[in-house]
This record gives C-alpha cells, structure tokens and sequence, in this order.
C-alpha cells in the first residue's frame, strides 16, 4: 500500500494564484476610469466606489493569498492528524489481517504488527521484545541467503530508507529472536509525508516455506536444520566465530555447550526413523525452553544439540542452564502414545581467548561431553585442557585398535579356574591382551573400555570368543582327562546388547565343534542389572541353549536379590577386592561369607577371584566355595604354557 502525499507543490500554485489576482487588480484600475471615463456626471459616491473597488480586488487577492496559506498549513496539521488516526485505524486493521504485515518506525522500530507477523514470523517472542527489537542497531543481523549477513548498507530497510523507493521481494533470515531467524520475501515500502519525508515503512512479509520454492529452500537447508528449524553445525561454528570476535571487542568470554542425547541411536534403530524425528523435534523444543534470552541453540546432526553463551561473566550461568536442560528430560517423551525416558550427556567449554577457533571451542566442548558420556550418566563435564592429551592420546590408541584386529596384535591369554574340592582345573578364563608393536603387550584394563565405547569391541570379542572355543575344543581332543573343562569368557555390555546374541553365540560354538555346556560367559553384575527385565530375556535365551552363566565382579554394584533369584545363573564370581580382605578385615569377610551362602541358597556356584595367598585358600575352601582363580595358582598365560600346565596335571 503506498500514500500519495496531498498538495506537493504549494508554492508555485499560491506563486500563480496571487500572480492573476494582481494582473486583475491592476487591469481594474486601468480599465475601469476609461470605461466610466472622466464623466462630469459621476458623482462622488460613484467615484469612491471605483476606488473602493480596487482596493477590494487587491485586498482580496491579499487575503486570498494569506487564506491558502492558513488552509496549507492546518491542512497540514489536519493532514498528520489523519495520518496518525490512519495508524491507530491501520493498527487495528492489520492486527486481523491473515498477511504478514508489519509498519517499522522512522528509527528503525517494530510500531503495529498483525497477528499472522507475530504467530508465522515473530512465533518465539513476546509483543515486548518485538517492539525492543532495533533494526538499526549494529549487533542487528538479518541474513542473505547464503547464511552470511546483509553488509549494513545493503540490508533492505536501509537501502529503503536511502533511496526513499519501494523494495520488493528481497529473500531474507529476518531476525526473530537472538540468532533466530524465519526464512521471508519481504517488500518494504517507505511510507512519506506531504513533503516527501519518510514518516516510516510499510513491510509484508511471505514465509519461504509457504513460497515453495525449492532452490531456495534447499540454499537454506545448507544452514538450517530441516527437521527442527535451528541453525545447522556450518551456521553454528559461524555463530561462534561471529561471537568470537564480538568477544574480543567486549573483553568478555562465552561458552559452547555441547549436548548428546543418550541411547537415542539404539531407540532410532528399534522404533524406526520416524520415531526419532519426533523425539528429536521434542527434545530440540524442551532444550529451547531451557536456555535463556539471549543463548542460541542448534543441531549438530544426529543427536547432537549445541548452546552458545555469549557475554558468559558468570561460569555459574551457563552451569544453571545445563542443569536445566537436564531437568526438561525428566518427564518422558510421548511417541505415538508410548512414553519414553531419556537422558543426555553434556560437556562445556568456556573460553576468553581471541585467538580460538569456533571449531576449536566447539571441540573442546564435544571432548567435555565425551568424558560425561564415559562416566555413564547424566552428567555434565566442563572442559579442561588436560582432557585434549587423554582425548588426543585415546584417538590414538582407537585408531591403533582399528588396524590391531587386522594385523593379528590381539592374543588370547588363559587362566586357569581350580575347583577347589579336588584342586584340579576344572576350567579357564580366556582373557584378551593386545601385543602392540611399540609398546609391548597392553592389559584389557587400558583398551577394552574405550572398545566399548567405540563399539570395536564387538569385533574384538567376536574374535576372543572364537579363539577361545578353538582353543578349548583342541585341548578337549588332547587332553581327555580335562575333557569336562569349562571356558570363561568375558561379555561386555556392548556385546551383551547385541541383538541375536545367542544366535551368534550358537554359530561360533557349532564352527569350532565345541558343546555349548562347555562354555561359560562372564557378565559383569552391573551389565546384568542395568536393564534387569531385558538382561532376564537374554540370559534366559543363552541358558535354554545350556550355555552357563557368570556374573562377574560380584558384590562391586547392586544387585536386586528378587531379581537375582529370578536371573538363570550358574556361578557367581566374587571380586577380588573381597577376597583380597579376607580373615583381615571383618568387612571383607562377612561379604564374602554372606555371597557364599546366598549362592547356596539360590542354588549357584561361588567363584573366588584374585586368590593370592595360601591363607585366603585355605579360608575360602572353609566356606564352602566351590571355584578359585587367582596368582597363587597361576597367572594368566599364553596357550602353550597352559597346555605345558595340562600335561603336567597339578594339583593344588
Ligand atoms: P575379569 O574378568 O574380572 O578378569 C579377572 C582379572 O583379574 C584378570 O585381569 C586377571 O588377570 C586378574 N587376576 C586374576 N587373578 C588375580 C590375582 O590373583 N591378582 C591380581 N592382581 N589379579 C588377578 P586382566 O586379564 O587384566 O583383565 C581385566 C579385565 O578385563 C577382566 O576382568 C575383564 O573384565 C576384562 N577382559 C579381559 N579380557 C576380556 C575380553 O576378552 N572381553 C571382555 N569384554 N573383557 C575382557
Ligand atoms: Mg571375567
Ligand atoms: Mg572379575
């Protein structure tokens, strides 16, 4: 809509006006006497009339002149207070309207707005912070489409307001919040007054989305996430840099925090994409709710979600809004009717040098999210640069891994399992070791939890389980006085997880020719009880194939005793912290007392781990318990010497 300023040019017209009333003034006075002529009849009053007559006309082109001139300027008044009227009419007028219409202030100031403009555009923000919103200030940032700010003298309201004329459809990221922006064809039409002077802008504004235009729309998925509408990883580093250098100029400090949602790719796999997308869409919107004014969220990809804090005075703050974000996932998460309860792992970093890169703070912050994930809970972690080396140093030895299956660095080391009535082998406990090149032969201790959290050890223990069945069945055929001897191995959580698992397990063991009562898996007691009802289903599965089963480094978590009573479990392995006290401290050994004797009572057999000394065996056979391991009988070793301690059939 544009307003056609009324009367521009008044001068020249009252200029002319006055001009004919003079010329009719003056023709008067000429004309008139030679009309009437110097008649000797006219009489006095005749004469005076004549006179009086020009000085009328003249008065009146006077009062004329001075008339329009008043007219003008109440016109004038009249006119702004129409306008002004106009507005308030206008105001209510568009509040309706269905466009997305908006008028902006001569000083660069959001003054009446229609609802659509506020509900499409301005959808995250109060009709307060509409109107504090400055377009004209220098931290203002509206967007081209390729994700970087208009330059200022280019942005659409300032080359209206310099150029006086209409600008039409300018594709724009309007700043709708701090770091927010809708994605717009916006025209702006400045809007003047009876001099030619901008009183203010009229703005309409259509979605892109609504536009359907596809080119455009895909130039947008390059910076903005499709799914959620937040910045994108390019946009956000870009964010940070632009925060970065703000940073230096205020001398302040910001923050990036760093957010992974736990299991969220296990429920991704198993509920299906679809799912996912709806959790995500509700976690990107419950993380938003959590952050402050001011704080910009994003999506890194998958199940990654980022904050960036700028102006960060206080570490507390951003600390406050962690916590709250941990809080928002507190309720479940309704998918298709069925709840769900998620949690996530979040690392900060805070930085107030100049010279950092967004990549760099960005990292920092995933390193600190990282160590939070290891730790297994809901934690958040804060950045330090002693997590760069252990993280560095990790990549390392990860990538190391990857190339060790290949290369055949991995060994299978056995133990030997004493049962203690006779105090013969009655088995083995096939424990990994991994002969690195440079630094000699590496204990699981330092690699298999970072396999775990990699995954490679699903690789890896495939192959132990392997080895060791081979292993087992070939001393089975060689030595048939331990024909009954069982094999121990080790399941980690991962692998505990892995779909099919007894499938797998049945493959391996018909590949190496060995009976599946000749196995026994080891699982830790906090695997097992992690997720009781799911491990229940899997250990029941294993135990129908007549594989035994383990728990291991028994008594170090808690056990649920119903549960425990429930679990189809053969052998309980009691850690060797408590073995370690035994007849030392009272402690040690009331626990290892009551394990042997709720073993007994559930029907399981005890197995005692880290037996070092003679007086622990000794203890240990008092009670009853049924399986020892430890360095008093042997270390482990490789399967040549074990087969050496077959041959020479010990007893202890
Ligand atoms: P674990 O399953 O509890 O294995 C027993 C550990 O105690 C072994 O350490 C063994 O060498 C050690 N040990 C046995 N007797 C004594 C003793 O008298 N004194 C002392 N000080 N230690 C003793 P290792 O071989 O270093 O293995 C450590 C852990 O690594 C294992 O604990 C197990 O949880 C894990 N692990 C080993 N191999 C594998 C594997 O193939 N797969 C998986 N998932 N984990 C494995
Ligand atoms: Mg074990
Ligand atoms: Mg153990």
């Amino acid at each position: 809509m544009e307003l056609k300023p009324i009367h521009s040019n008044h001068f020249v017209s009252n200029f002319l006006v006055a001009l004919c009333y003079a010329v009719a003034a003056l023709l008067w006075i000429l004309l008139v006497p030679s009309i009437i002529g110097d008649d000797p009849e006219l009489t006095v009053i005749d004469r005076t009339l004549q006179l009086s007559g020009d000085v009328v006309i003249v008065l009146f082109g006077i009062h004329h002149l001075t008339l329009r001139t008043i007219f003008h300027s109440r016109h004038k008044t009249f006119h702004k207070g129409v306008t002004t009227r106009f507005d308030r009419h206008f105001h209510g007028l568009i509040d309706e309207m269905p466009a997305n219409v908006a008028i902006i202030s001569i000083d660069g100031h959001y003054k009446y707005w229609s609802q659509a403009f506020h509900n499409n555009i301005m959808r995250e923000l109060s009709n307060e912070e509409i109107s504090a919103i400055d377009l004209f200030a220098e931290d203002y940032v509206s967007l081209q489409l390729d994700g970087h700010p208009f330059p200022d003298e280019e942005r659409p309201l300032i080359r209206a307001m310099k150029s006086g004329e209409k600008i039409t459809d300018v594709t724009m990221g309007l700043a709708c919040g701090q770091n927010v922006w809708t994605w717009v064809g916006s025209t702006i039409t400045p809007r003047k007054d009876d001099d030619g002077e901008i009183v203010d802008f009229i703005c309409s504004f259509q979605l892109i989305s609504d536009v359907h235009n596809v080119e455009t729309n895909l130039t947008i998925q390059t910076f903005q996430d499709r799914l959620t509408g937040l910045p994108n990883r390019v946009f956000f580093a870009e964010l940070v840099s632009r925060a970065i250098f703000m940073m230096a100029k205020r001398n302040s400090r910001i923050g990036v925090l760093f957010i992974d949602v736990n299991r969220f790719k296990i429920l991704n796999d198993t509920l299906g994409h679809q799912m996912g997308d709806l959790l995500l869409v509700q976690i990107a919107k419950r993380i938003r709710s959590a952050i402050r004014q001011g704080d910009t969220i994003a999506r890194l990809g998958g199940d990654e979600f980022a904050v960036l804090f700028e102006e960060l005075d206080n570490l507390g703050d951003a600390v406050f809004v962690s916590d709250w974000i941990k809080n928002t996932f507190e309720d479940p998460f309704s998918l298709d009717g069925e709840e769900c309860y998620m949690t996530c792992s979040q690392g900060l970093a805070v930085s107030n040098r100049s010279d950092i890169t967004s990549t760099e703070l960005i990292r920092d912050a995933e390193v600190a999210m990282y160590r939070a994930k290891t730790k297994g809970t809901d934690t958040l972690e804060i950045y330090d640069e002693s997590m760069n080396e252990q993280t560095r140093e990790q990549l390392k030895i990860e990538n190391e891994m990857r190339h060790a299956l290949q290369r055949n660095e991995f060994l299978v080391y056995y133990q030997p399992l004493i049962t203690l009535t006779t105090g013969k082998i009655g088995g083995w406990e096939a424990l990994v070791r991994w002969k690195h090149p440079e630094r000699g032969l590496v204990p699981p201790i330092e690699f298999i939890n970072l396999a775990e959290e990699t995954g490679l050890i699903i690789p890896i223990g495939t192959w132990v389980l392997e080895e060791a069945c081979r292993q087992a069945r070939s001393w089975q055929l060689k030595f048939p006085a331990y024909s009954e001897s069982i094999m121990n191995v080790n399941l980690s959580m991962r692998q505990f997880q892995q779909p099919n698992l007894t499938e797998r397990v049945l493959e391996t063991l018909k590949k190496q020719g060995l009976e599946p009562q000749y196995l026994k898996l080891e699982i830790t007691e906090s695997a097992t009880m992690k997720d009781a009802s799911t491990s229940l289903a899997i250990m029941t599965a294993l135990k129908s194939s007549k594989i035994h089963l383990a728990i291991d480094d028994f008594g170090t978590d808690y056990s649920s005793l119903s549960y425990l009573k429930r679990l189809p479990v053969d052998t309980l392995k009691i850690d060797k912290s408590f073995v370690d006290g035994l007849g030392l401290d009272h402690e040690s050994t009331a626990i290892v007392e009551a394990i042997t004797s709720l073993a007994k009572a559930l029907n399981m057999k005890v197995t005692a781990e880290g037996i070092e000394n003679a007086d622990q065996l000794v203890h240990l056979r008092k009670l009853g318990c049924d399986i020892g391991q430890g360095y008093l009988f042997s270390r482990p070793m490789p399967a040549e010497d074990a087969e050496k301690m077959l041959k020479q059939d010990i007893t202890w």
